[in-house]
């Protein structure tokens, strides 16, 4: 069944129009990749699904329902768990209090995020800023899934973090795919792990969709000509 639908999604920033297309489905359980090139406006789309900025044509819905007019709380209540570019732990709360501070009644809770990275567990006293970014990059998933969400949305998770961080990070995105089949939409730079996780890909160019389809027919001439590799 499909989960998040976009259809033809515009968006703007005051006058600046950012989105002039976006066509994408996440069905439940399945991991797409949304990629292109910097400034495309994969960034764009995700604060369109959660409602950080208005949506101003098409059409987005979650499980059916429209939700291009919801606030955005009412859309994380809906399902929709956000790790936002950045991580945006809270810092001077400690790693338990971020955790608890999202927490949804659901099958996550704390114990289940150690589980998943048990690094966070050893510091669960310890202040978020005080963490390394690739800790801090595992507290952000962690609250997010302490939403229980229905559809994870990871925003460049492994951006600037240091190559173990980084194996880390996709090693949990895989465990996440396997042992709970949560639906996941995933932005990345890492094509090759991208490869690993995801059932399909859609590039987006300019703001619109350019190309669907599962990522194994990504060729290397779309990835050379909307990706630059
Ligand atoms: P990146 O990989 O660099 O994050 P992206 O594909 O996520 O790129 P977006 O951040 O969505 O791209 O940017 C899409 C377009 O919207 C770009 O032209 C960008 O300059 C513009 N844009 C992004 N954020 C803002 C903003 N806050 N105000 C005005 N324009 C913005």
């Amino acid at each position: 069944m499909t989960l998040l639908s976009l259809c033809g999604v515009t968006a703007s920033y005051g006058v600046s129009q950012a989105l002039f297309g976006i066509d994408l489905d996440v069905a439940e359980g399945e991991v797409v990749a949304m990629m292109g090139r910097n400034g495309m406006g994969k960034t764009t789309t995700i604060r369109t699904i959660c409602r950080l900025l208005p949506v101003t044509g098409g059409r987005v819905t979650f499980e059916g329902r429209d939700i291009a007019a919801l606030p955005a709380y009412k859309v994380a209540r809906l399902g929709v768990g956000l790790v936002p570019e950045g991580r945006r732990c809270f810092g001077p709360l400690t790693v338990m209090e971020n955790l608890s501070a999202a927490a949804r009644t659901g099958q996550w809770d704390a114990a289940r995020v150690f589980g998943l990275f048990p690094q966070l567990e050893s510091r669960q006293g310890q202040r978020a800023a005080s963490l390394s970014g690739g800790e801090q990059q595992m507290l952000a998933i962690g609250r997010a899934l302490m939403t229980n969400p229905r559809l994870l949305i990871l925003d460049e998770a492994t951006e600037g973090l240091a190559p173990l961080m980084r194996a880390d990070i996709w090693a949990a995105v895989n465990r996440l795919k396997r042992e709970t089949g949560l639906a996941l939409l995933i932005v990345d730079k890492s094509l090759k792990e991208l490869a690993g996780v995801a059932d399909r890909a859609v590039i987006v160019e300019r703001g619109n969709t350019v190309w669907t389809g599962a990522i194994g027919q990504l060729t290397a001439d779309l990835t050379e000509r909307y990706l630059g590799v």
